[in-house]
């Protein structure tokens, strides 16, 4: 049987890892980017924290000696329905069976200045850009002489007060603390100079109430700025438009405020749910309306599991096990067997707020402080692909936890011979 999977992120692989092996089935993995990675991660790496090699994976590392897995570099451009093939950015692939999970992307909700002015944190190029950008701005506040001009250089806002909002939030906050004034004498200790602003009633909304109060606590605690039933509405000449009226006037705006799944031309139109552009799947991840196609983890909208009528939350635990059941159903229709239907194990929730300080909210309790961030240090050391990397990941923590001072603020940009410096 040949498998086609488009999209090698946490559900992707997962469902490959699970058929590696397998005589009888032929796994191609399609992905835009040649590598696996990490995106809870994607933070540490665009405040320089970390590298981005600590989070990513080549694919074809990752396949190394398994006689069934192979890569594809491409991007998904059409699903041909009719004839059972895939059109890419690189070529033509045909499938038995085809697997969809190429996640979410950035969502702007058709406000195309803040498209086109502000950072997301999607991957790990917004996460180099965002770094960039942070750092590159701290040298111009260096030469700066105007202080309206230094105190916009200085302020950051950012949009959405989700887990990746509060986390990137924290972690400037830290930086504008410990490293500010050590690497820019210039500038001096930064404090009360980021934004956190989000449309609902609470930070980490789908969290415990216990969660919410913590993560207000200890970034009101590290000076961060919160604005909570106020959105972001517009972003024009370096000034943040909020729908309460305020204008903050500032030279970063990261965006980190919703997701919209991936296109996948080609699919019936009613297996699309209009909001946030979910694939429709039933209780085995099968596309609604078709027979050999099935989309797992983010992508997907599956209503028929019980608890949660709604769909699925969008968390990396939910697109784990639905890749690893979906191998598990590949191979019992293959053996002509019932397949079993999907159902979410939710194992709890995490979200790190700043040094020594996360909360976790597990089906039965909460717990909070340093247990709590050493508990999600070591649950998100878990998952990473390669074991030097789990080596190289925990080794730069550490250092970079006693140091309060890693070494990556490293201005690199790609660059042809003819275009400017900074
Ligand atoms: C910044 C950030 C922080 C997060 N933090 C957490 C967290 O702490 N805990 C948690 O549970 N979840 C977290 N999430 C959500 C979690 O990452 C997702 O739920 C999870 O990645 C979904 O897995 P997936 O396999 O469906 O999609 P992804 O992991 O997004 O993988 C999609 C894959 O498809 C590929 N792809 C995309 N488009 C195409 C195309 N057109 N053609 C070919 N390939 C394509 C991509 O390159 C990628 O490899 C976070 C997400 C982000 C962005």
């Amino acid at each position: 049987m040949k498998v086609v999977v488009v999209g090698g992120g946490f559900a992707g692989i997962n469902l490959a890892k699970k058929l590696a092996g397998i005589d009888d089935i032929e796994i191609t993995i399609v992905d835009k980017n040649n590598y696996n990675f990490f995106p809870p991660l994607l933070y540490q790496v665009s405040t320089a924290f970390i590298e981005p090699s600590n989070i990513s994976y080549p694919f074809r590392r990752l396949f190394q000696m398994q006689r069934n897995l192979r890569f594809y570099l491409g991007s998904l451009e059409r699903v041909l329905t009719d004839s059972s093939a895939i059109e890419t950015s690189n070529g033509r692939l045909e499938y038995d069976c085809l697997v969809l999970a190429m996640g979410t992307e950035t969502n702007y909700f058709g406000l195309e200045n803040i498209r086109e002015n502000a950072l997301p944190m999607k991957s790990i190029d917004n996460a180099l850009n965002l770094r960039n950008h942070i750092l590159i701005n701290m040298e111009k506040v260096t030469r700066a002489k105007d202080p309206d001009e230094r105190k916009k250089l200085l302020t950051i806002v950012v949009a959405g007060g989700g887990p990746t909002g509060v986390e990137i939030s924290g972690m400037i906050a830290e930086m504008g603390i410990h490293i500010i004034a050590k690497d820019y004498p210039e500038i001096g200790n930064v404090t009360g100079n980021i934004y956190l602003v989000d449309a609902g009633q609470a930070l980490l909304g789908p969290m415990s109430k216990k969660s919410q109060n913590e993560a207000m606590k200890v970034l009101a605690g590290l000076g961060v700025k919160i604005k909570l039933h106020c959105a972001v509405k517009d972003y024009v000449d370096g000034k943040v438009i909020l729908s309460n009226g305020d204008v903050i006037s500032s030279a970063t705006l990261i965006w980190a405020s919703g997701v919209i799944a991936r296109e996948a031309p080609g699919l019936p139109a009613s297996s699309i749910t209009s909001k946030g552009r979910r694939i429709i799947v039933d209780q085995f991840n099968r596309v609604s309306g078709t027979t050999n196609i099935f989309s797992i983890g983010d992508q997907c909208m599956e209503t028929s599991d019980p608890k949660y009528p709604n769909g699925h939350p969008q968390l990396a635990q939910v697109a784990i096990q639905q890749g690893k059941l979906l191998a598990k159903n590949l191979l019992n229709l293959k053996d002509g067997k019932p397949l079993d239907a999907f159902k979410y194990h939710n194992k709890g929730t995490m979200a790190i707020i700043a040094k020594y300080k996360a909360v976790v909210d597990l089906p039965r309790g909460f717990f909070k402080g340093f247990v709590a961030w050493f508990v999600w240090l070591f649950i998100h050391i878990i998952p990473i692909a390669g074991f030097r990397n789990k080596i190289k990941l925990a080794f730069n923590w550490f250092w970079s936890f006693i140091t309060n001072d890693p070494t990556l603020r490293l201005i690199i940009r790609p660059r042809r011979e003819d275009e400017e410096d900074v």
